[in-house]
């Protein structure tokens, strides 16, 4: 059974439609990216899923039932948890005390600070500094534990590369595995396009909103991947 699934999503902002019958499906234990070009409704898909916008049209299923209809806290308290992009810690706050926010609301599950810790050992040395002192990469890492923190069924990630230098999102993609074993399934959205298909499970492909191209990485040609990223 999926732990996420969309049925002909049409969101809009206004007048503005945004996603075009999307239909996208994670299952359990998946790592599943989503990839597109600036503008292409990946962002606009994660804040579908999460409640933030609504689809006129279709379904959003998780865990076995219908939640188009609930409002954001419900979702998360069912087990979806989003790390936006930009990497929105509390900059006045401790890393420990972002991290003690993120499980305010928390499920049973194996995520407590010690194993965040584990996960990212780069902040440990930072764990009583203002998050605002921290390198965009260890905000990043920050980020991530925060949503952990909550122990989600689902965690969904945006744009984790976004103005990082390779080298910092190479360590932050390779905590994604632990993050798997550990029992949460993750959904990333990525301009990163060989990042995202270097640990992705399956992927989609957005291109102006629609579904252009989806598949497990190793089926797809790069010929593929590029006419369904750039519309060419
Ligand atoms: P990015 O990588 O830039 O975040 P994206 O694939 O996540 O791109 P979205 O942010 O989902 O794309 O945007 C999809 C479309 O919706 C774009 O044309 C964008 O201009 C538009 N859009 C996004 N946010 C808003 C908003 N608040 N009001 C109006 N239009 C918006």
């Amino acid at each position: 059974m999926s732990l996420l699934s969309l049925t002909d999503i049409n969101s809009r902002y206004g007048t503005f439609q945004a996603l075009f019958g999307v239909e996208l499906r994670v299952d359990e234990g998946e790592i599943v990216a989503v990839i597109g070009a600036n503008g292409a409704g990946k962002s606009t898909m994660l804040k579908t899923v999460v409640g933030i916008m609504r689809s006129p049209t279709g379904e959003v299923r998780f865990a076995g039932r219908p939640v188009g209809h609930l409002p954001v806290h419900q979702r998360v308290s069912l087990g979806m948890s989003l790390v936006p992009e930009g990497r929105r810690v509390f900059p006045s706050l401790t890393v420990r005390e972002n991290l003690l926010v993120g499980g305010w609301v928390k499920r049973p599950g194996p995520w407590t600070v010690t194993k965040i810790l584990q996960l990212f050992p780069l902040l440990e040395r930072r764990i009583d500094h203002p998050a605002g002192n921290l390198s965009g990469g260890e905000q990043q890492a920050l980020a991530i534990g925060r949503g952990l923190m909550a122990n989600p069924r689902l965690l969904m990630l945006d744009e984790v590369s976004l103005g990082l230098a390779p080298i910092v999102v190479r360590h932050l993609y390779a905590a994604i595995p632990a993050i798997v074993e550990a029992g949460t399934t993750i959904l990333i959205v990525e301009q990163d396009i060989g990042q995202a298909l270097s640990v992705a499970d399956r992927v989609y492909c957005f291109l102006e909103g629609k579904v252009a191209l989806s598949g497990r990485p190793r089926e797809l040609t790069r010929e593929q991947i590029a006419a369904a990223y750039f519309g060419v």
